[in-house]
This record gives C-alpha cells, structure tokens and sequence, in this order.
C-alpha cells in the first residue's frame, strides 16, 4: 500500500535499472526531438515559466512555492511532494479561495520515507532536491479537462511528437475497483493521438493514495518514448517499453484522479467533490525537451558544472566519463543553497543535522576530483544565478548561503582526515572478524567526535564492499538529541485526537450550533466570551459530565484564547459556569482538526456539563506581559537588521510572559557594543511611541511591499501585517501586540549566545520582566556596596583599588616565598655530594613553580661546572621534576631525560636540561636516593 503521495515516487523509482551505467561513458549520438518541434529549444527557466502560463491563461490561480520546511506539519521533515502545501484542502481540513492551482514546488527527498540520497550521482535521474510542475483542481474541473489540457501542452505549446506518446489508465489487478474507461476514452478523443497507446496498468503504478484510509482515486500517466538512441539496455536482453526497465520509455506526468474516500481495506465511497492532482519532474521535461540524455545535461546544471570544471581543470570529455562525482556535487550544492536560503543551516539534529551531511558529502565528493580547498561557494553561486529569478529567495540570502557552505567545508577539512583514519581502522577490525557491518553506534561515535556524517561513513564503507547499520545509528542519535535536550516530545497531534473531533465538529455543524468555518477564533478583540458548552471531552471520549480534579477538553461556540503559533505562546484562562456553579483552568489550546479550537484544563470545582451556559475569559494579566515581549520581538528584528545588516534574519522564536527568546541568522557573536547599540535602538523605539497596527491583507500585496515573510511558517492567501510607526518595522504575523510601542516599557536584553552553527540567540525581558531584572540586580548591587562600604556609584572603582592591594599583596608574598626557597636551596648547594668527582646535588624543594626550579638550576650551573643538579618539587599531589647535565657529562653519557626516568620518573627535554614528573608524592625522598647510583652508571 502506498501511503504518501507517490507520483514521484513513480517517476524516480521505476526507470533506473539495478545498475545503471553512466550514460556519460556511452554516449550515443542526441537524436533531438526538438528537429521535430516547430518551435526553436526553450531554456529550463522558459519551460517552467511555460508551464505556469499555460495553466494561468486556463483561469488557475498561480501559488508559489511553499517552504521547504513544511510550515504547520510537524510530522515531515521537509517537504517532498508537489501536495504537501495542498495536503489540508483535499483532507477538507482547509480551504482556498480558488478551486484552480499551479505551481513549481521545491521538493527534498533525502530523510525519511522519501530518501533518494543513495541513487543520487550513480544515475542521471535521481534528485535529492527538485522541482514539480503541478496543476491542481480543488472540486473544480476533472478528467475531461485536466486531460485535454496536458495533451494540449505537450503537443502544441512543447511540440513533442504525437506518436511518441503514451497514456496509461488504471485497470485493478485485484478486480473491486472499476477500470478508468473514462479517462482510456478521453484520451483516445484527443487530436491527433494514437488510441493504440492507451495502456493499463494495476494499483502500484495507476492507483494513488494519501494513506490507508483518506481520498484516494485512480491516475493516469504519459510516457514517452525516446527511440533507441536513448536506451541504456540497448543490445540487452530487458523488458523495453512503458513502465519497462531502460531509459528509452520515461514517464514525464501523473495526473492523479481523487474520486473516492477509503474507509476500510475493501470500501470505497465516491467523493461528492473529485479533486486533480497532477505532478511532472521538472528536470525530467527539461532533459526531454532539451534533447538531453541526463536531467544533469539540462541548461539549468550548466554553470554548476561549469563552475566545478573551471577548478578541476577537466576537459569536458574527462568530466563526462566520471560524471558521478560532478553529479553529487551538482545535486548537492543546489539542495543546499536552497535549504540555506530556507533558513536551515549546517547542525547536528534534524533539519539541520541534512543540511550539514548534504554539504559535507559534497565536499568529500570534490576530494576525489582532487579539490581540497572550499569549493562548495562557487557551486552554489552558480545555482543562485541559474535559479534566482524564479526563487528570489536564493538572490536575497546569496552571501549566507556561501558563507555557510565555505564554512562548513572549512570545519569539515579540520576533522575529516582523523575521522576517515578511525573509520578505515574500524573498517580493518571488521574484516579481520570477517564481519559485514559496522555497528551503528561506532558510527555515531565518529560523529559525534569527528563530525563524519553516518552517510558519508556509510559510502566509504560500501566503496569497500562493507556496510554501516542504520538503525544502531539513529538510536543513537536520538538517544543524544534527548540527552542534550534537543528532542522535546512533540505533544498530541494528528492521529485519533484529530480523528474524534472532525468527527464531532461534523455532527455539530450538522446540528447547526456551528458554522462552516468551525469555532470563531478572535484573540485580538475578545479578551471575554460568552457561550454554552458544545462539547466536554476526555482522551478522545465525549462525556456527558466532569467533576472536581478532572482534566478535560471544552469546545466552545467561540473563543478568545490564542493558541501557540508562531513562537507565541497559548493563552490561559478560566471557563465558568453563567451561573457559578462551577469553574475551569485552562492551561493548555489545541487545534486538533480543520475549524475545532479545543480549550484544556482542570476542573477547579462544580460539575460541568455539555450544553451549559458559560464564560471563557483570558487571564488578561499573563496576556498583557506575552503582546509586550511579542512586539518587543518585532523591535529587536529591525534593529538586528540595522546593526548587523538584512542577513540577521528571524530563525524562530519564543515568546511567553517573563521573556522571549529570539533565534536569527548570523555567523558570529555579537560584539559587546553591538548588543549595546541593539538595546539602545529598541528602547529608543519604545520611547518614540509609535502606533502598533494589524492590517489583513492579500499575501501578494503583503510581499511585495517587503513584509518580512518568517520561513517555516505557514501563510494563508490574506495574511496578517503587523506595521509599527510608518517605517520602522513590517512582518506578516497572526500575533496578538500592544497598541503603541511605550506599553513595552523598559526592554533589557538578558543574553546573546551561540544556538546552533550560524544562528545566534537572543534572549530578553520587557515590562514587568524588565522591572524584576532591574529589581534584582540592584539588590545585588546593593549588597556588594555594603560589603565593600561604599556607595552604588563608588563599587567598580573600589573593587579596583581592591584588586591593586590584592595584586601587590600577591608580589610581595610571591617574592617572600622565592626568598625562602631560596634560603633552602642554598642551604643544600652548601652540601653538594661529590661522586667520582662529579658535583651531583639531588634536592627537594616544595612549592615552587617551574620558573622557580629553572632559577635554581642556572644557579647550580653557574657555582659547578661539570656537575648535575636534580630538584623535585611537591606541589598540591603533582611532583614537578627539573634535571641539569653540563655538557661534559653530556658527552659522557649522561642525559637530563635518563636521570628522571632512571629515578622512577617520566619525562624530557634537550639532553642537557629536562623535565618530568614523578608518579608518588609521598616516594619522592626514596626516589632522589637513587640519582647517585644513576650518575655512577652512566658515567662508568
Ligand atoms: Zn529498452
Ligand atoms: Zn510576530
């Protein structure tokens, strides 16, 4: 059962072979389709501006590309289909204002279920990152159309050859789900096309669902076929033809027909809406349209290529036939440039956590092309110049995307070698237990303390025929991201919480006690609601009646409680019973489904029942300080923006009732003058009182006025604009903020810290935060006036003259102990034991420093000529050893070194002066008894 969208999956999993082999060593003449198209070849940006035409003039509504951080959908690390922006509207959770969409979605297939990583760069077909066209129809038009239009596109507008085409309709291999004749006879009806080429094929290629329950329908695909030319089996026995195994057939476009609801392995209904969903690999059409035998041919990876050849010096032949490390780079310098411009920099969990492992293997893919200085920039640029007309995000973070990839390979180069040098060690170990796999956590290790990311361990195992476990890796790592604190449980979403309030919401509005939009939801101007209890619940259960001590779910008419989102924290509050039989604590907001807006709490007293009267108040207090601290935060952007430039962008935040913590893009600490300076501007910004104002609008309009858009959050067609003064500050936010800026009171930033590679962290306080801070501090500086007597003003010039004392109070006691080291140490250079001879004194002194032995050795030196000298000095439990040789004995044999090993000790230096240490304090007399006896064997 397929249980995400799989139009892609289709389109990249089904063509490349076992073992594909590189087109680029055989490469056979381009039989350019375009010969046969009237119109001259189209660049990749012209193609997909094409596409989005097409559909334009069609009356669809263009929708950019949605983040590749999917905003509101905790469940997918990134977003890998062309649906992921739509997923809501076909689930009826959500609605648009058309019912007509096209759009090229930035797509990432490198975690999770969708993981294309491990083909990328051995194929010509395999993307960690790429584009989908995709036109959508939302209960609007439906077969007739969507097929039609295709042809149309293909043919007129493209001008691919008719007879190279074909369609494939759904026909259930199982035998309860009707055959598409409908589609098979729609296709047949269009100018122009064989009705030879209609094929059906069964539910792994032609049926598509969301998952094992939900919307789901039959598809239909167009493939073409490229001739022979472009078969990669050509002279090999394989199955050569639609949904075959070569390279000759491609599928170029699913259109996917949602016309029935699953609600069980063997039960479908018929939607009363039938949606279309269609889906076509850009690269793919490209490479097609192109003439091209690789999607990596393509104009669009031209300069990247370029760029990379530029440095290795290949000749285009040479970069042909090693094409697969150009590929990898290729393919990864794009996914991260555009990972970067989506605010995910080099980490180590999650999100973050790719990025890093993405530009790490493409820096260790450029060392077998021989480059080992930072390249990655130069890839990247490339991209952003090919890309960024479409995806002016690229353009608008252009120098935080190199810097983070120089840096990064910059860190990478500085750990690589010992990481890789541990790996082939542990590699070795293995083969010599005739093993095949390394342990997972041994590969975390390397990790953690090398920095070598489990895939690149993973391919450099492999290139040796050998394996690396994956799963030993991952628990690993989740075990670490819990240990370091950064796996916080992801509270109840989706699932059966969703699941029983669609089903509730269903039946309430049925009732009619609820309109179409579900609860109304108005946190800006109701701080007070009044309405009965539509529904009391617990753990997915209605109940009829609560008592005291019971937690519980209320849903209510409408509300007034915000719920967390982005970086603002929930409202809490109190429900009461209209006539005060009985009281709730609201402490917790859900969304769990499409409209419901659930409040959680405890039972404070009484019996609460569905269908009572009640009020839902918002503690206005708590309120009050988080619209402080959120303003507050749109403050500190733009001053963040006016002392370190517009790359200081917005990377999260938090915003609650004592502080708010505030995550934005920037390579280093902030200097202490520019925290300063940041402080100074937004509390200048308060002063000013400037007016605070909300304004829905058109998220275009919104945009293209230059609102700062945050990334990873999700933004409907009106968006919310929040503009503070005329110029000062303008963001799209659904926050609840003060009216005018001088609410925010004092604002005090508390610390400026490091949270992850590339992003700094701001926390600070406002209002009633700012005054406690305030409060506090004077008390401690209070405290330490009248400790040192003195007044507030007077404290750091009396701590200094504190520290002048203490300092000439330390050089006169220093100087006290080196004359009393000294007394002792003349008291022994007075004894000097003569062996054979030779002056030999081997001495104790406690409690000197090196410098100190040094000293006392020169003395040595400078009364015998010819003699040796040892000292040994208890300091704390360490024994510091110094040894002197003059060069005569040198010569003799003696050596510096050997008489504190000779001693029990450990250590060196040059032959003539050394030092150690020696392992027991309280065997330190014993030891030097044995200097004599050492001096009398070597000089023997
Ligand atoms: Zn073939
Ligand atoms: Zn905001």
């Amino acid at each position: 059962m397929v249980l995400v969208h799989n139009i892609a999956a289709v389109l990249f999993i089904i063509k490349p072979p076992i073992s594909p082999p590189d087109l680029g060593i055989i490469r056979p003449p381009l039989i350019n389709l375009g010969a046969r198209m009237t119109q001259k070849k189209l660049t990749g940006a012209e193609i997909r501006q094409t596409f989005i035409d097409f559909f334009v003039e069609h009356k669809h509504t263009f929708v950019p590309s949605a983040s590749l951080v999917p905003g509101g959908d905790a469940t997918l690390l990134f977003t890998n289909a062309g649906m992921v922006q739509f997923k809501d509207v076909f689930l009826g959770t959500d609605k648009r204002p058309y019912t007509r969409a096209v759009d090229s979605q930035k797509v990432l297939r490198v975690a999770g279920k969708h993981n294309d990583l491990e083909e990328v760069g051995r194929d010509d077909y395999h993307h960690t990152f790429f584009e989908m066209l995709g036109n959508w129809s939302f209960g609007d038009y439906y077969k007739k159309e969507a097929i039609a239009w295709a042809w149309q596109l293909l043919t007129d507008v493209w001008g691919l050859p008719k007879d190279k085409l074909y369609a494939t309709c759904f026909k259930d291999d199982i035998g309860n789900i009707p055959t598409d004749t409908d589609a098979a006879e729609i296709w047949k009806e269009q100018p122009g096309f064989d009705p030879l080429h209609v094929l059906f094929f069964g539910r792994k290629e032609n049926f598509w669902e969301m998952a094992e329950t939900g919307p789901c329908g039959p598809c239909s695909e167009i493939h073409i076929d490229r001739g022979e030319e472009f078969d990669n089996l050509r002279g090999k026995p394989h199955r050569c033809g639609v949904n075959g195994e070569c390279t000759r057939f491609l599928e170029l476009w699913n259109n996917v027909f949602i016309q029935y609801n699953r609600t069980g392995p063997d039960s479908l209904e018929p939607l009363p809406a039938t949606h279309v969903d269609t889906g076509m690999g850009f690269e793919r059409i490209v490479a097609v349209l192109q003439g091209v035998d690789s999607d990596y041919k393509i104009d669009l990876f031209q300069g990247v290529l370029e760029a990379v050849r530029a440095l290795t010096g290949d000749s285009p032949d040479k970069m042909y036939a090693n094409f697969t490390p150009y590929r990898v780079i290729a393919d990864h310098a794009r996914a991260a440039a555009f990972l970067i411009a989506d605010g995910v920099v080099p980490g180590n969990v999650g999100r973050n956590y790719i990025c890093r492992m993405i530009i790490r293997r493409a820096a260790r893919f450029g060392t077998k092309l021989g480059l080992h200085e930072p390249f990655l920039a130069n890839a990247a640029d490339a991209i952003v110049s090919a890309y960024g007309d479409f995806y002016p995000e690229l353009v608008k973070s252009r120098e935080t995307i190199l810097d983070n990839l120089t840096r990064e390979e910059v860190r990478f180069a500085r750990t690589v070698e010992s990481g890789t040098a541990y790996l082939q060690g542990m590699l070795d170990e293995l083969r010599k237990t005739s093993q095949k796999t390394l342990d997972g956590r041994k590969a975390f290790d390397l990790y953690a303390t090398y920095g070598l990311p489990f895939e690149i361990a993973r391919d450099i195992a492999r290139e040796q025929e050998l394996d690396v476990d994956d799963t030993g890796f991952k628990a690993a790592m989740e075990e670490h991201r819990l240990a370091s604190g950064g796996g916080k449980a992801m509270g109840k979403m989706g699932g059966e919480d969703a699941e029983f309030y669609t089903g509730v919401m269903k039946n309430i509005q049925k009732a009619g006690r609820l309109g179409k939009d579900g609860v109304e939801f108005n946190p800006y101007e109701w701080m007070q609601v009044e309405g009965s209890v539509l529904t009391l619940a617990a753990d997915g259960q209605a109940l009829a009646e609560a008592g005291a001590g019971d937690r519980v779910e209320v849903l209510l008419p409408k509300t007034g409680f915000y719920v967390e989102s982005g970086g603002q924290i929930s409202d809490t509050g109190v429900i009461r019973a209209a006539d005060g039989s009985w009281e709730i604590e609201v402490d917790e907001m859900r969304k769990p489904s499409a409209g419901a807006i659930v409040h959680v709490g405890e039972v404070i007293f009484g019996h609460p029942k569905a269908g009572d009267p009640a009020t839902a108040a918002v503690d206005a207090a708590r309120r009050h300080d988080i619209r402080r601290n959120h303003t507050a935060t749109h403050l500190l952007h733009a001053a963040l923006h006016q002392v370190l430039g517009e790359n200081a962008r917005q990377a999260g935040s938090s915003v609650t009732p004592d502080r708010f913590r505030f995550d934005f893009n920037h390579p280093e600490a902030m200097t202490p003058e520019q925290v300063e300076r940041v402080e100074k501007l937004v509390n200048e910004a308060v002063a000013a009182d400037y007016v605070v104002k909300p304004v829905v609008k058109s998220r275009e309009q919104a945009v293209a006025e230059g609102a700062m858009a945050l990334f990873g959050e999700k933004y409907g067609d009106t968006v919310r604009t929040i503009t503070i003064g005329d110029q000062y500050s303008y963001e799209l936010c659904g926050g609840t903020h003060l009216d005018r800026t001088s609410d925010v009171g004092v604002f005090l930033i508390v610390s400026e810290s490091s949270a992850a590679a590339g992003v700094r962290r701001i926390e600070a306080v406002t209002g009633r935060g700012a005054y406690e801070l305030i409060a506090r501090r004077f008390k401690i500086l209070d405290l330490a006036a009248q400790a040192l007597k003195s007044g507030m003003d007077d404290v750091p010039a009396k701590i200094q003259a504190l520290q002048v004392d203490l300092d000439i109070s330390r050089k006169e006691r220093s100087a006290l102990r080196t004359k009393q080291a000294f007394e002792v140490f003349n008291v022994k250079m007075a004894n000097v034991e003569m062996v054979m001879g030779i002056p030999v004194l081997a001495a104790r002194i406690d409690d000197i420093d090196a410098d100190m032995q040094r000293l006392m050795t020169d003395r040595f030196k400078q009364t015998y000529s010819g003699g040796t000298v040892l000292l040994a000095s208890v300091v704390g439990d360490k024994v510091n050893v110094i040894a002197a040789v003059s060069d005569d004995l040198v010569k003799r044999g003696l050596k510096a070194g050997d008489l504190i090993v000779g001693i029990g000790g450990r250590g060196g230096g040059r032959p003539n002066m050394a030092q150690g240490s020696l392992p027991e304090p309280s065997q330190v007399d014993e030891a030097l008894k044995k200097v004599v006896q050492v001096v009398e064997e070597k000089t023997k």
